[in-house]
Formats: C-alpha cells, sequence, structure tokens
C-alpha cells in the first residue's frame, strides 16, 4: 500500500480508538488479553517515534461485570452509575498493561464543553500536548458519568475524530470487531465485500453503513463513517481494522494491513503546519549552514542532512525541533525524521550516505518541506 507509506511518512501524531465488543465479552467483564496486546502495538509504534493517544470504550462493560449484571442497564442513571464503577476498572487493567512496557498512563474523561469552549479546548490541547511530548499514552473516553443526554458527545468514534483534530494528529485507526468498511454488514449479508480503499465517502456508502450488529456496540458502521467524514474533510486519514488481530498495528505502519483506508481529502498543510509552528513545543534544535538556509528560506526546499551543522539537546524522530541559522537564530520549526543521536551520525553527510551510515532503510530529508514552517517567511 503505497499511499499508506506516504501517509505514515509524514505522521507524527496517531489516535487508537478501540471499540467496546473487543475490549468486552458480553458481560464477562474485559478483555485482559486484548488489553496487553493493545498495549504491546501502542508500545511498538511509540517505539517507531510516533505519539499515540487511544480512545477507550468498554468502561459500562467493565461495571456491568463488576456488578454482576444481568443485563446491559438501560436507563440514563444506571449507565452513568455503572459507567462510574467500570471506568477506573479500565484504566486499571491499561495501566497494568502498559507497565509492562515500560510505559505511563494518563487518564482523559472529555464532555462536549471542551470542545465547544474556547478556554476548555486549549487547556485539553495542553494537557494532550504535554502527556504526547513526553511519550505518555493518553486514555481517553467521554465522561459518562456526568454527561446528561443533550450534551452528550454521543460516540467514541466520532469523539475519536474530534480528538484526532483536538491533538492536530495525521491518522485515525479505529479498531473494530470487523475487518474493515464492506460493502454491506456483513452479519447480515454474506455476500458483502471489504472495501480497501476510499477516496471519497458516497452517499452510498453512507446508507451501505449500517448500525451494530454486535451485543454491546453502539454505532456501527455509521458512526464510523460519520468519523471518517470528520476527519477525511480535515485532511486526516483513518484506517478502519479488526483489533482481534494481536499484530493489527504493527501491520498497519509497516504498510501491510487488512482494512479500509480513507484518504484525506483537503490538503491539511495549513492546519498542520500552524500546529508545528505554534502549538507543539520543539524538543531540541539544529543549527544548519547558509546553503541549506537558501534551500529553505527562498525555494521552499525540505532539510537534508548535507546542511546541518551541529545537533543541540536530545529528541526522537517525529518530535518538533528548532532549526536555527548560523548565528543562532530561530528561522523555522519542524518535525524531524531523525532522533538527535542519528542526526549527529549523519549531519554533514550526502543523501546518498544516509542509509549506510545508519544501517537501515531511511528517507533523506532531515525535515520534510510539509513538516516545515518558516517562522520569518
Ligand atoms: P465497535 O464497538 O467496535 O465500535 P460496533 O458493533 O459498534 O463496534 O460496529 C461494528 C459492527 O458494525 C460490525 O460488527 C458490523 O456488524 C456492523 N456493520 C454495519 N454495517 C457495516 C458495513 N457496511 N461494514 C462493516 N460492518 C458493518
Amino acid at each position: 500500500m503505497r499511499r499508506l507509506e506516504a501517509i505514515l511518512h509524514e505522521t507524527a501524531r496517531i489516535v487508537v480508538k478501540i471499540g467496546t465488543n473487543l475490549l468486552t465479552d458480553k458481560l464477562a467483564g474485559l478483555n485482559l488479553e486484548r488489553i496487553d496486546s493493545i498495549a504491546g502495538g501502542v508500545s511498538h509504534l511509540q517505539s517507531l517515534g510516533y505519539h499515540v493517544a487511544l480512545v477507550s470504550s468498554g468502561a459500562i462493560g467493565a461495571g456491568v461485570a463488576a456488578r454482576r449484571l444481568k443485563e446491559r442497564p438501560r436507563t440514563m442513571r444506571e449507565k452513568q452509575a455503572t459507567a462510574a464503577i467500570g471506568q477506573p476498572i479500565l484504566m486499571e487493567a491499561y495501566e497494568a498493561a502498559f507497565r509492562s512496557h515500560s510505559r505511563m498512563v494518563g487518564q482523559i474523561l472529555l464532555t462536549k464543553d471542551d470542545f465547544v469552549n474556547r478556554g476548555r479546548y486549549l487547556n485539553a490541547r495542553n494537557t494532550l500536548s504535554v502527556l504526547l511530548e513526553n511519550n505518555v499514552v493518553p486514555i481517553i473516553n467521554e465522561n459518562d458519568t456526568v454527561a446528561v443526554e443533550e450534551i452528550k458527545l454521543g460516540d467514541n468514534d466520532n469523539l475519536s475524530a474530534m480528538v484526532a483534530n483536538l491533538i492536530g494528529a495525521d491518522l485515525l485507526i479505529i479498531l473494530s470487531d470487523i475487518d474493515g468498511f464492506y460493502s454491506d454488514d456483513p452479519s447480515h449479508n454474506r455476500r458483502a465485500e471489504l472495501i480497501p480503499t476510499v477516496e471519497t465517502i458516497t452517499p452510498r456508502m453512507e446508507r451501505q453503513a449500517k448500525k451494530s450488529g454486535g451485543a454491546l456496540g453502539t454505532g456501527g458502521m455509521a458512526t464510523k463513517i460519520q468519523a471518517a467524514k470528520r476527519c477525511t474533510s480535515a485532511g486526516i486519514a483513518m484506517i478502519i481494522a479488526n483489533g482481534g488481530n494481536p499484530r493489527v498495528l504493527e501491520e498497519i505502519v509497516s504498510g501491510e494491513f487488512r482494512g479500509t483506508l480513507f484518504l484525506p481529502a483537503a490538503n491539511r498543510l495549513n492546519v498542520k503546519k500552524k500546529w508545528i509552528g505554534f502549538v507543539s513545543h520543539p524538543r531540541g534544535s539544529i543549527r544548519i549552514d547558509e546553503g541549506a538556509k537558501t534551500a529553505l528560506t527562498n525555494h521552499r526546499k525540505s532539510l537534508l542532512p548535507s546542511g546541518v551543522l551541529e545537533v543541540i539537546g536530545v529528541f526522537n524522530a517525529k518530535d518538533t525541533i528548532s532549526v536555527l541559522d548560523v548565528m543562532g537564530n530561530e528561522i523555522a520549526r519542524g518535525v524531524s525524521g531523525y532522533s538527535s543521536a542519528e542526526l549527529a551520525r549523519i549531519r554533514g553527510r550526502r543523501t546518498d550516505d544516509v542509509e549506510r551510515v545508519l544501517g537501515r532503510r531511511a528517507h533523506g530529508e532531515v525535515i520534510h518541506k510539509d513538516n516545515l514552517v518558516l517562522l520569518h517567511p
């Protein structure tokens, strides 16, 4: 999948959403093995340099099992009480699973207000940024216990798309109990076929996306297509894949996976560049020579290793860094393609040399031009 590879090359932040059916078995409580495989997958993405936030359902399911209920609660107040019991159980399971990979998690509960009210929006965004920049995995859910019907966000598919926008993600991965988006609901139509790539969401597709077939799931494919519209129109790619496959996240980032890829519609460069330039915090900096400065400022080129004079600070690949000129003035910010340790080894080198020096496949640019913002253009 070449198009996915191109998207991944530009991706720094990823939101992963986990559906109810994956996490809870009817009334039997949380599927800890599943939570473990998700923690393993997310930790793998982090080791590749991606910043990952998780949107997870499952609070009510966990609460149902803890309370030994015979069926899922139906009334709003019963649901909220059950979610209040289940949410810490869910977090405890994630905390333990991520701890075994030496990763930290943080809990974020959001309400509609956090998206509508500008002050709260910026505040939520800042908190999430600090967590992501420190490689802590935010585990996000709707604040079910206080949201009343009128102010509910509704479902975690749409919530995850809103979170992807909030944190300036480039990719949303929705993991469900099904391989992807089909031409019809496969639980009712055996001839339904998997659609591997969607360029534009048509009204026909919206009709093909039915409500949930599952016992615990809420939105089914309908809310996933709504989420895809929110994402792709903002220039964010979205994938639906089967979270029942324990290696699903590894396969996605290798560029080969079974599922549906929704391609971003709009050119999101402007939104993304605002992010890089003004929202994310630089983790380190590099000093570049005059030739490289001219290539960036006058010719809008990508930054190549040959123009890098000095690497300052410690940062990972995909972190935002400052670009300084010879005199030490900050002229640009961008998302680094390499960690500071790698950059120290390839600075000043010709692009052809990079793979040999690093001993691995690598893209040439230090900062791709789409990930570079000039501060005084
Ligand atoms: P989750 O809890 O993961 O969000 P849901 O049960 O809400 O899961 O949604 C997934 C379900 O949507 C599938 O198991 C399937 O029964 C149903 N579905 C409806 N229409 C489609 C479609 N066109 N393609 C795939 N699945 C569909």
